[in-house]
């Protein structure tokens, strides 16, 4: 693992790099890394992410008490330390509010229909969790049930947060959300969506086991409801969804605890 110092460093960066592309206003959002068992780095509470120095950042136990560092803790800590108890093979946790994933998080839709092949390869399928209020259990409890098989989530009337083995991954999960989330707009907007189906969705998701991508447990994108698939579309899906189980049930290279 990186040095704390070079970490504090990647916080910098990739908060200025979410405040820079307007996935974050004013205050919003939070970001962190896992240090070691027992120790986080995450951004303080109550400062813009563009304009953090390394210094700003604050030092937290997995029980969210401050270990150092001269401001408080960013109030969404417990949502961060949900993700890092649940997913011991992630280091990193972004948490933003992306303007098209977070209107579809506020339209109460989840982005899990299949209709961009590397999103499919790459993160799967982005559940949409239930409403809690920032910086309360309520929030984070309703995250739980996602956090062991998906690598993003939406935040009803809130949010995105994604994670990853480090800063760089999990990052890139948010900006793939809120591409992905202005491609799914466009579709609606033109009125039409041809999702990805049968074999076409069979291959994507075997070839996420010779992907980066594969080392996320992500599920398969569930929105394609049967009734709209022909007979062919239909034995493709399930040959597709139990490829998938084989997959995520064996051990795979460096697969995590779980
Ligand atoms: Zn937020």
């Amino acid at each position: 693992m990186s040095g704390e110092r070079q970490l504090r460093r990647e916080i910098i960066f990739f908060g200025k790099m979410l405040h820079d592309r307007g996935y974050v206003a004013a205050m919003d959002g939070n970001l962190s890394v896992r240090l070691d068992e027992d120790r986080i780095l995450a951004t303080p509470t109550a400062m813009c992410k563009g304009m953090m120095r390394p210094s700003d950042l604050v030092i937290v136990d997995m029980e969210g008490r401050c270990l150092a560092g001269r401001r408080c803790v960013s109030s969404e800590i417990g949502m961060h330390l949900l993700i890092y108890k649940k997913r011991r093979d992630i280091t990193a946790v972004v948490h933003a509010h992306p303007t098209t994933a977070t209107g579809f998080a506020a339209a109460g839709m989840a982005l899990t229909q299949p209709l961009v092949s590397e999103v499919v390869v790459g993160l799967g399928s982005i559940p949409l969790a239930r409403y809690g209020t920032p910086g309360t259990p309520e929030l984070w409890e309703a995250l739980e049930p996602f956090v062991p098989e998906y690598d993003a989530i939406l935040m009803s009337n809130h949010g995105v947060v994604t994670y990853g083995e480090d800063l760089h991954q999990a990052y890139m999960k948010m900006e793939t959300v809120e591409h992905f989330a202005q491609i799914a707009l466009v579709t609606h907007v033109l009125g039409r969506q041809e999702p990805l189906a049968g074999q076409d969705l069979e291959k994507l998701i075997l070839a996420r086991s010779k992907y980066q991508g594969s080392r996320s447990s992500a599920r398969l994108p569930v929105a394609v409801s049967y009734a709209s698939l022909d007979e062919n579309q239909l034995v493709g899906r399930k040959r597709a969804e139990s490829s998938l189980s084989e997959l995520v049930s064996k051990p795979r290279g460096g697969s995590r605890p779980r």
